[in-house]
């Protein structure tokens, strides 16, 4: 390392002109939040609820979650924190909510899906959300996983609506729900890239599958171009788009991402310093430039390779 660099953020997220880009953490569990929090991060991007659910055999009850959530939320006091619904299936199966045995379960009832065979699981994991963010007086967004159409946003949404829960918004990591993303967030008070999903889904590339890896890259101008897409439609309402996947952690990538109109990036928190120092060495209009060089290239090698030649401030990163 060139330069001795802080290991907690101190000050919100900007370019080096001023304009702000929220710099969120990734959450697992309860530790996970604490960490965050004295990571200095502004809020929480992406809070995943599954740990409450993992190895056990049966939905933990609305009071369980409650106590659950509300840890994270009480680390996070007067912060926005944006917990995800369930997201069973695929890479997470959950026996009383996942099937056994689907042929391709990355193309198979996961995410939101899983809510219209077990209801009652979504339903009470709203009302817990709902009564841990009254509880701690949080500022509380909910967004649901793997949501492919405009029509399930607008169901997710009025679900949440009925709970009291205003800021409901969509997880994009489908890459129809990319590009009709004007259509999806017609719906959804924000929408948030899953950019690991995203990637598979857009190079047809598990992302469990070491064989297929040089393919799984959000470098990938295909990605971006559903990035791209993305943030058109957000525009188009007026609703904000952020990256909770994990090429937000990439401090290359994270001015590219802001120059195609994301204005949050929540990430691991060892990886928030270094996003902040790249942004803060460089101002909007040349993020826009990035973004547009990375956009030309054919190929993810030729893009990130473009990128990191017009960005100097990374070898001071080293
Ligand atoms: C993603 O798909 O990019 C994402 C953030 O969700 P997960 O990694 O939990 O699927
Ligand atoms: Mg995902």
């Amino acid at each position: 390392r060139v330069v001795d660099r802080p290991t907690t953020l101190e000050a919100p997220g900007a370019t080096s002109d001023g304009h702000p880009v929220a710099l969120l953490a990734n959450v697992g569990d309860p530790s996970g939040a604490q960490a965050a929090a004295d990571a200095g991060a502004e809020g929480v991007g992406l809070f995943r609820t599954e740990f409450c659910f993992l190895g056990r055999t049966s939905a933990p009850s609305v009071d369980e979650q409650v106590a659950a959530y509300r840890t994270v939320l009480a680390a996070f006091a007067g912060k926005k924190v944006v917990v995800r619904t369930l997201d069973a299936g695929a890479d997470k199966p959950l026996p009383f909510v996942t099937a056994d045995h689907e042929p391709n379960p990355a193309l198979g009832v996961r995410g939101l899906r899983t809510a219209a065979d077990h209801p009652q699981v979504l339903e009470d994991q709203l009302t817990a959300i709902a009564r841990a963010a009254e509880a701690e007086q949080a500022e509380v967004w909910v967004m649901a996983p793997m949501v492919a159409t405009p029509d399930e946003a607008e169901r997710f949404v009025a679900a949440c609506a009925a709970h009291g829960l205003e800021q409901a918004g969509v997880m994009v990591e489908v890459p129809a729900a990319a590009l009709r993303s004007r259509h999806v967030l017609e719906h959804a008070a924000f929408a948030s890239l899953g950019t690991n999903d995203l990637t598979q889904y857009a190079l047809a590339a598990d992302r469990e599958l070491a064989g297929v890896a040089a393919l799984s890259t959000p470098w990938q101008p295909a990605v971006l171009d559903l990035v791209d897409a993305t943030c058109r439609g957000g525009a188009a309402h007026g609703r904000p788009v952020g990256v909770c996947g994990e090429a937000a952690a990439d401090p290359a990538l994270a001015p590219v991402l802001v120059g195609l109109g994301v204005s949050s990036l929540s990430m691991t928190p060892r990886a928030l310093p270094d996003v902040a120092a790249v942004l803060a060495a460089t101002s909007l209009e040349r993020c826009r430039e990035l973004a547009a060089l990375a956009l030309e290239q054919p190929t993810a090698d030729a893009a990130r390779a473009a990128v990191r030649d017009a960005l100097p401030v990374l070898e001071e990163l080293g």
